[in-house]
């Protein structure tokens, strides 16, 4: 062990050294001086793009050594892992219910809040952004899994053709004869070694990197503008918080057989990547690699689920999804029927699977489920207001649902974790 910080304290440290300069920056005690906000700007996007960089060689790369190594049972493991996106999602997706109905974020004194609430000044850009939507976004997703061409998909960040892709190709490099697989596998574990360890050398300078995100966020939407707002960021971040920590600590600790302690702890790099950045796809290379080397989860394994679950596995998505829903339909006064609220569970479980992992996704799928219960798709605006800081949080539970479904389909497979003895000093 040296004497190093961990790399998790290290950024916990940037996180909240980060925060107190936005916030400072925010109530004018330090002036936000373009010189400071552009420098914050710069190193924030840096992060972002070495983070991003590094998806679609991470995908490929892990996806076909990840599959390739499936002698047999392939569908056994696919279908675990299905299972458990849809078990865990539905669980989020009742959490997000009880708790709104539970706290009633919507109402005051039994009184609708919606009218009094005034929509954010940039209300009008996110309309234009979501009208138009519905089901032909779903059908969309169904088209992206088999794209026409594998370079425009690249370049369009169309991750689930590549991922479909890579799937097949792990698969028939695989059944190779002999020779050839093994001359195709080195190549591609190789060339897995060589992006991973770029990903550790780029994850070096991930407290800089959080640093500049939290300042930079916080510098821009502070806290008073959310005042209003209060109770349902409360409300949503209990029913995440209890999410995490109880449903999903609870598959940890009796389905796999692991100790949620040491796998939060495991993965707490990848938790706070997915805050600051607010994308699991950009947390991808992050999560991969802290479920390799500090959760002790095979490449086999880890290699399969992570990509898909970065993809399509979004626990957090669908709880808000659910709970923003019907917190605007308590704000404004409508009252949703048992049959709507169901109507809001279905589609807030299908939505979530073809949500992007990018920032601020789940804002469309939420105009979807708006026009299915009859809602006013201007009420969305109201959302506005809270939506950075709530989406790093439930970004933050769309990732540890990730590394949760790894240990869960390596439990199912028969695997031991093998996690090293410390990843305790500098990771
Ligand atoms: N930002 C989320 C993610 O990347 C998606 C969303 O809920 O908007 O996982």
């Amino acid at each position: 062990m040296s004497g190093k910080l961990a790399l998790h304290w290290q950024m916990l440290i940037a996180m909240v050294l980060g925060g107190l300069l936005g916030l400072l920056m925010n109530n004018g005690a330090i002036p936000a001086a373009p010189a400071l906000t552009s420098t914050l700007d710069v190193i924030a996007q840096l992060f972002m793009n070495s983070l991003k960089l590094l998806v679609i060689p991470v995908v490929v790369t892990s996806m076909i050594v990840g599959i390739s190594r499936i002698d047999s049972g392939i569908g056994k493991l696919g279908g675990y892992t299905l299972l458990y996106y849809v078990a865990s999602s539905t669980a989020a997706i009742i959490a997000g219910l009880f708790f709104v109905n539970l706290l009633s974020p919507g109402l005051v004194d039994g009184v609708a809040v919606g009218s009094h609430i005034a929509l954010p000044a940039d209300a009008g850009a996110l309309m234009q952004k979501v009208e138009n939507r519905g089901a032909g976004d779903m059908l969309n997703l169904f088209l992206s899994m088999l794209p026409p061409n594998l370079v425009t998909a690249a370049s369009e960040g169309n991750l689930l053709g590549l991922i479909v892709f890579s799937l097949l190709y792990g698969y028939f490099l695989g059944r190779l004869p002999t020779e050839q697989k093994q001359s195709q596998l080195a190549f591609w574990e190789s060339a897995q070694a060589i992006v991973m360890g770029i990903a550790t050398l780029f994850l070096r300078a991930a407290p800089i990197g959080v640093f500049a995100l939290i300042a930079n966020v916080l510098a821009r939407t502070g806290f008073a503008a959310m005042a209003p707002m209060a109770w349902f960021f409360v409300t949503v971040v209990l029913a995440l918080a209890f999410h995490l920590g109880v449903t999903l600590s609870f598959l940890l600790w009796q389905v796999a057989k692991a100790s949620p302690r040491q796998h939060f702890r495991a993965m707490l790099p990848a938790l706070l990547t997915a805050f600051s950045t607010a994308s699991s796809n950009a947390t991808l290379p992050v999560t991969l690699r802290c479920l390799r080397e500090r959760a002790g989860v095979s490449e086999r394994v880890s290699g399969m689920t992570v990509p898909l679950g970065a993809t399509i596995n979004m626990d957090g998505t669908a709880l808000y999804e659910c709970a923003a829903v019907l917190f605007l339909a308590q704000a404004y006064g409508v009252d949703l029927s048992f049959a709507q609220q169901l109507t809001v569970v279905i589609i807030a479980l299908v939505t979530s699977i073809g949500v992007a992992g990018i920032p601020a996704a789940s804002l469309v799928a939420i105009a979807i489920i708006l026009g299915a219960v009859g809602l006013p798709l201007e009420a969305i605006g109201l959302l506005l207001i809270t939506d950075r800081l709530l989406d790093m949080c439930r970004t933050a539970v769309n990732v540890y649902s990730d590394s949760v479904a790894a240990v869960f389909v390596a439990s199912r497979e028969g695997e031991q974790l093998s996690p090293p003895d410390s990843h305790s000093a500098s990771d």
